[in-house]
């Protein structure tokens, strides 16, 4: 009945054509459903990006050995559907969107992922004046879906950023490392789990990922994965 009214009052959206979805209990319309772009195999054994030569088991990045993290996994490719859905969902005040990502994330993700037996997921802070602009840290909201559904705690109390970094698809590689040198910082110096995910909504180069995984071990974490929406794709 208060689900009902709820319904009634602020329709769902679908995360594909923004519409109000047509069927009752659905996330997304049938039809944007196929649309989706999902990973298809084969895909990197490391970071998850779709691959385009079958012989290959990494992609050209996690084949040179630098990443701190040790495995991850998306379940969409970054194309224009995606962009333009995670946009809503980060600026465009579509936070009901993180159930259905999350969901998705399980769906296709969630046996790998069952295997790493993570202590907690932990998402990529924001600093908190980009958080407060925005109003919610995106990969917080999604960390507290999986965590609902898979009895894993969330914890956006460990990890935190402490410098105002530039938007990262504006930089390449070299400059994307150094801007998030010192981005973030541990809260207690030391951290209660060994076995972490990180959250986040997209990876591509995977340098925030990789620096928030280097500060995770430094504080005695030793496996560090991570799930996210969207992977770029791989070569
Ligand atoms: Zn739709
Ligand atoms: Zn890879």
């Amino acid at each position: 009945m208060k689900a009902d009214l709820i319904g009634l009052l602020f329709p769902r959206r679908c995360p594909v054509c923004h519409d109000v979805v047509e069927d009752r209990g659905e996330r997304i319309c049938r039809i944007c459903r196929l649309r989706l772009p999902y990973v298809r195999e084969p895909s990197c054994r490391k970071c998850g990006k779709p691959l385009y030569a079958e012989e290959k088991e990494y992609c050209r990045d996690c084949a040179s050995g630098k990443h701190v993290f040790r495995q991850g996994r998306a379940p969409f490719v970054y194309d224009e559907i995606m962009r333009r859905s995670v946009s809503r969902f980060k600026y465009g005040g579509r936070r009901e969107y993180a159930s259905f990502y999350a969901e998705e994330i399980l769906r296709k993700c969630g046996r790998e992922a069952a295997l790493w037996k993570a202590e907690a997921f932990i998402p990529i802070p924001l600093h908190p004046s980009r958080r407060r602009k925005r109003g919610f840290n995106q990969a917080e909201l999604l960390a507290r879906e999986l965590s609902k559904r898979t009895g894993i705690p969330a914890d956006a109390g460990v990890l935190f950023r402490v410098k105002k970094t530039r938007v990262q698809k504006e930089l390449n590689r070299e400059e994307r490392a150094a801007n998030l040198k010192g981005a973030f910082s541990l809260g207690k110096g030391t951290l209660p789990y060994k076995k972490v995910i990180l959250i986040d909504d997209i990876y591509t180069t995977g340098s925030t990922v990789d620096e928030a995984a280097r500060i995770l071990r430094e504080g005695g974490a030793d496996s560090v994965y991570f799930l996210c929406i969207c992977v770029g794709r791989g070569n």
